[in-house]
C-alpha cells in the first residue's frame, strides 16, 4: 500500500477516542507515551481487513499465531520503562512492529528481536516506510538477548515466559529496567526488574495474556504445535 500522508492520518478520531477511552481512564499518566500513541498509526500494523478496529480495546491477530498487543497494555509497559529520549532499548518479540515504534519515539535506540522471519520482514518494512532511523532488527532467538549490543538502559519482552531468561537480566545497564509478562501460557503478572548497581528489586504491577515467548530459555517449541 502506498503509505500517503492521508492513509498515515486515517482514523484520527478513534486514535484519540482510544487514548481517552482506554488509556487516560484507566490511570496512564506519562503525556509522552500518549503523544507517541497519538501519533504512531496503528491501523497500518494490523491487516487491511481488520483496520477498522485497530483501535479497539484488545489485541488483534497480526498472522502465524502471533498478536498485536492491546492499546492498554502498550502504555502501561512502555510507561513503566520511563523513557526520556537518551536510552538504548532492547525488545523481546517484534510482533507487529507497533511496540517498537512507540518506543522508538521516545528512546534514543530500538533494538528488536523476532523469532518468526516474515513477521520480522513485514515490520522492519513498514517501520522503514514510517521513517524510523533509530530502530535495529535481528531475527533470533531473543531469550539469548542481544549481548554484542549490551548493555541496555531498559527490555521490553512481549511474549510470555515461566521465568525471565537469565540473559536478559545480565544484559541490563545499571539502572536498567526490564518488564515482562511471567507465568503460565494462559495468564501471567506483568513483572517489573529495577537494577541498581548490583541489586536487582523485582514487582508486580498487573496481570495480563500473551503469546508464548518460544525459545531456548522460555517455552519449548513442540508445546506450541502440539495447541
Ligand atoms: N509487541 C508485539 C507483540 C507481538 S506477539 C505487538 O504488539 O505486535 C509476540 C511476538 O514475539 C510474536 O511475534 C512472536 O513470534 C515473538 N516471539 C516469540 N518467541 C520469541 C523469541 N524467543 N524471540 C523473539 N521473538 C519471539
Amino acid at each position: 500500500m502506498q503509505l500517503t500522508e492521508q492513509v498515515i492520518q486515517a482514523y484520527a478520531g478513534q486514535r484519540r477516542k482510544m487514548i481517552e477511552e482506554q488509556l487516560v481512564n484507566r490511570g496512564i499518566k506519562d503525556l509522552a507515551v500518549m503523544e507517541a500513541m497519538s501519533r504512531v498509526p496503528r491501523h497500518l500494523f494490523v491487516n487491511s481487513s481488520l483496520q477498522h478496529r485497530a483501535y479497539g480495546d484488545c489485541p488483534l491477530p497480526i498472522g502465524e499465531n502471533q498478536t498485536i498487543s492491546q492499546p492498554y497494555i502498550v502504555a502501561l509497559m512502555t510507561q513503566t520503562l520511563q523513557l526520556k529520549g537518551e536510552e538504548r532499548v532492547l525488545e523481546i518479540g517484534t510482533g507487529s512492529g507497533y511496540q517498537t515504534a512507540i518506543m522508538a519515539e521516545l528512546a534514543a535506540q530500538v533494538f528488536t528481536i523476532e523469532r518468526v522471519k516474515p513477521i520480522a520482514r513485514k515490520s522492519k518494512e513498514l517501520l522503514a516506510q514510517l521513517g524510523y532511523a533509530n530502530i535495529v532488527f535481528k531475527v533470533f532467538d531473543g531469550t539469548y538477548g542481544w549481548r554484542d549490543q549490551s548493555p541496555f538502559d531498559a527490555i521490553l519482552v512481549t511474549a510470555s515466559t515461566p521465568e525471565v531468561p537469565s540473559a536478559l537480566l545480565e544484559q541490563l545497564s545499571d539502572r536498567g529496567r526490564l518488564i515482562a509478562p511471567v507465568g503460565g501460557k494462559e495468564d501471567q503478572a506483568l513483572v517489573v526488574f529495577n537494577k541498581s548497581g548490583d541489586r536487582l528489586v523485582r514487582r508486580e504491577i498487573g496481570r495480563c495474556k500473551f503469546v508464548p515467548l518460544i525459545g531456548k530459555f522460555g517455552w519449548p517449541e513442540e508445546e506450541q504445535t502440539n495447541e
